[in-house]
């Protein structure tokens, strides 16, 4: 790795991010944790005092929330005596504007778009004091910190549930409370983790596409619609994007080639394998089966908090890779309540590469393509010898003087502090580099000292000291 060169590109003071991980706990721990302690700086914390009405035990509080001047989607966490004790979104019908009922005491709110990918949190501290007589309405301007959009990599989360789970699950497997996100509401909810394309897949279940693409052609916002295939035998699938309302039917007996047939007999140009290693529903654990069938797209790499399930998913990825199955690595949430934030939604999730405008179409193509990465958070974005992406195939030329190397330029932005993690380049299944990180960004570039075969892939995977992974990209194809 001699001639590696790495170059550490700034080391602003770390900043807070409430991570999911760490919700529930103290706000003095939740601010320790984050390393989040100086409250100067861009964090105003404006103390705001609101009267209260003399008929009502609560005081009701509008906030205006916007960014770059336009009304913003926001999650907004309520903290009181350390504790998270509400959770909050902007509307979807009236966006950038959140109604919430506060009893008199101190708050904090963290207000925030896209917390721990695009920006941290703003903080607002707030005394909710009956004898005020200040008026209760308040306005927040959010700042973005990176914007993947401008690299022309728009983000998703490619499972997500709503309320519209339940009934299904209910109907087809006896499980109660599956799902509470309300249909419309999930697309404020996904705009709040500034996420760019709206995505909604329901067990067995489509009731919520017509509300679903309304609401988001109303936002002007691109969508998908999908339906998460749920089966005892053969796992879960996602297939998309799939014709409004067109169900693929669960039966207990059929096999997946079937649903498959199905699929994209109603649209589908994605099948997406989910969860393929958890426990009792993962669809690897079936491939020895003969109605196994291999003809699908894109794999869960990440699903929810990181676990051994993802690990050996990796794992499996690679070996697949190795044997020339090019599967497309995504992350996603498989998020079914709005108000619970032990998961949330939008992550993990993927970034997907688009040229040009943003379409649905463009995006399903390019997702297909594998131009993406799956991300808890750093934004990683790679190209080899300046011409290609993950996803694509580089054709390496020769020459009397040999053939032509390879070089990866790989740059790095985070949200939380990069310190503890280290990038890795994986060529075709085996380590070949390995960079310390810190700060909020990074940069490397490295010329692979070997000379790559073709058929061989290139991927770089943030991991920590215990091997979770925080971002993965997918293959760069070698060619000849
Ligand atoms: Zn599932
Ligand atoms: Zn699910």
């Amino acid at each position: 790795m001699d001639d590696a060169k790495r170059v550490p590109v700034l080391s602003r003071r770390a900043r807070a991010v409430a991570a999911a991980a760490l919700l529930g706990a103290t706000i003095a721990g939740l601010l320790a944790a984050v390393g989040f302690l100086e409250p100067e700086g861009l964090w105003e914390t404006p103390k705001i005092a609101w009267a209260q009405p003399p008929e009502s035990e609560e005081v009701s509080v509008v906030l205006r929330v916007a960014r770059g001047g336009e009304p913003a989607d926001a999650l907004i966490e309520v903290f009181r005596g350390g504790e998270l004790v509400g959770v909050e979104y902007t509307d979807v019908h009236t966006p950038g504007e959140a109604r919430l009922s506060l009893s008199p005491g101190e708050y904090s709110l963290y207000v925030s778009q896209g917390a721990g990918f695009t920006m941290e949190p703003l903080r607002l501290d707030l005394v909710v004091d009956p004898g005020s007589e200040t008026p209760r309405e308040l306005s927040v301007e959010l700042e973005k910190r990176f914007n993947p959009r401008r690299e022309g990599y728009y983000g998703v989360d490619l499972h997500a549930h709503s309320e519209a789970s339940a009934p299904a699950m209910e109907r087809d497997f006896g499980i109660r409370d599956h799902g509470s996100t309300p249909v419309d509401q999930l697309v404020a909810v996904q705009r709040a983790a500034d996420l760019d394309v709206m995505f909604l897949s329901d067990h067995n279940s489509v009731e919520g596409h017509r509300l679903f693409a309304q609401t988001a052609e109303a936002r002007k916002l691109p969508y998908v619609l999908s339906e998460e295939v749920t089966t005892l035998k053969w796992g879960h699938f996602n297939p998309y994007s799939l014709e409004p309302g067109a169900l693929v039917e669960y039966t207990p007996t059929k096999l997946p080639p079937e649903y498959f047939a199905e699929a994209r007999a109603a649209g589908a140009l994605i099948i997406q394998v989910n969860h393929p290693l958890d426990p009792g529903v993962g669809y690897f654990f079936a491939q020895n089966d003969p109605a196994y069938d291999p003809s699908f797209d894109v794999v869960e790499a990440l699903n929810g908090p990181f676990d051994d399930g993802d690990f050996y998913t990796v794992e499996r990825l690679f070996r697949l890779w190795n044997e020339g199955q090019r599967y497309v690595a995504v992350g996603v949430s498989d998020d079914h309540d709005w108000k619970d934030l032990a998961i949330r939604y939008g992550t993990p999730r993927t970034y997907v590469h688009v040229e040009g405008e943003l379409t649905a179409e463009r995006f399903l193509e390019s997702l297909k393509a594998g131009r993406a990465f799956a991300t808890y958070g750093p934004l990683v974005y790679v190209t080899a010898n300046g011409r290609a992406i993950p996803g694509d195939t580089l054709t390496l030329s020769d020459s009397d003087s040999g053939s032509e190397g390879v070089r990866l330029e790989i740059r790095i932005e985070s949200i939380s502090p990069l310190d503890g993690l280290r990038a890795e380049i994986v060529r075709s299944g085996r380590r070949v580099a390995a960079f310390e990180l810190s700060g909020h960004e990074e940069q490397i570039a490295w010329d692979d000292p070997e000379t790559p075969q073709e058929g061989d892939g290139y991927v770089v995977r943030l991991v920590d000291a215990e091997r979770r992974y925080r971002a993965l990209t997918n293959p760069i194809w070698i060619g000849r």
